[in-house]
């Protein structure tokens, strides 16, 4: 009997260690929930739960003492859990419209025009290029410069790059390497008189060039890749869909200021390409990229 007496004593004594271990853990909890200024939300209360099973942890045979039914709580941080990753998903998810509205930001062209200046579209041009405070490149014929010394003033004053385009439009692989030299030096002279600047890039007409002449003339070579053949159709709407269609990022687009389809074309092309996203630089700063 006194076994049984002792039993029941060291049984009873066990629950009460029990109980007053779980109204010690159930006073912590509280407080932990409380948090420091005794507010509330979701987030402080998400950490009180969090720190409550760490204390727990902790107690020495208070594996089995639970705060609430464990399947509740394990199904509340399951949801807190979740609800993180939703919002870090949906951070993913802005950041990486950011970058691509960054990346459409990064997309550059470049116009350029050949063959002029011209006394009447290239002034025209001018105008609309200022308005929409966009910079191309002109690569001049030296012997349209004369009579036209204005424009290229004007142009170089607006932060154009003016580049050669020969003399007189000759193919500059065509005959010996001396009458290619001299196109090249006459219309870097006239320039120079005007800007007080030689070009330091040519355009060869036709896109002809050779070793040769890349070893005689100190010059970058500024060719291009997207040719809507603006002196053929002298289409203004075919010229606009042709680019429209075809323009990416690094285009280097060739047209010709000495034709009003063209000029009209051009200041068409940039309202539609920034309304897309795209930046129009001169083509040293293309090449450069
Ligand atoms: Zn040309």
């Amino acid at each position: 009997m006194n076994r049984r007496r002792w039993f029941v004593g060291k049984k009873m004594a066990a629950w009460c260690r029990m109980i007053l271990m779980i109204l010690l853990a159930a006073d912590l909890g509280v407080s932990l929930l409380a948090g420091p200024k005794g507010g509330s939300g979701r987030r402080q209360e998400y950490a009180g739960q969090r720190a409550v099973s760490a204390a727990v942890k902790k107690l020495p045979a208070a594996e089995e003492m639970t705060i609430g039914p464990p399947e509740e709580a394990a199904a509340e941080e399951a949801a807190a859990e979740e609800a993180a990753a939703e919002e870090a998903a949906a951070e993913e998810a802005a950041a990486e419209e950011t970058a691509v509205e960054g990346t459409a930001a990064k997309k550059t062209v470049a116009l350029t025009f050949d063959d002029g200046p011209h006394p009447v579209f290239t002034p025209k041009l001018l105008d609309g290029l200022r308005k929409r405070r966009v910079c191309a490149s002109f690569f001049l014929i030296g012997q349209n410069i004369d009579g036209n010394e204005e424009i290229v003033r004007q142009m170089y004053a607006d932060g154009h790059l003016i580049g050669n385009h020969s003399q007189n439009h000759l193919q500059l692989t065509s005959g010996n390497a001396e009458d290619a030299c001299a196109q090249i030096r006459y219309t870097n002279e006239k320039i120079r008189e005007i800007t007080g600047q030689e070009p330091d890039y040519i355009r060869p007409p036709f896109g002809s060039w050779s070793d040769e002449l890349g070893s005689l003339i100190p010059m970058t070579v500024a060719l291009w890749n997207l040719d809507p053949l603006d002196w053929k159709t002298q289409d203004r709407a075919a010229v606009v869909r042709y680019v429209e269609n075809h323009a990416e990022d690094g285009s280097i687009i060739l047209l010709h200021d000495v034709y009003e389809s063209s000029v009209e074309a051009a200041l068409e092309i940039i309202d539609t390409l920034t309304a897309e996203g795209y930046n129009f630089v001169t083509v040293d700063e293309m090449l450069i990229e």
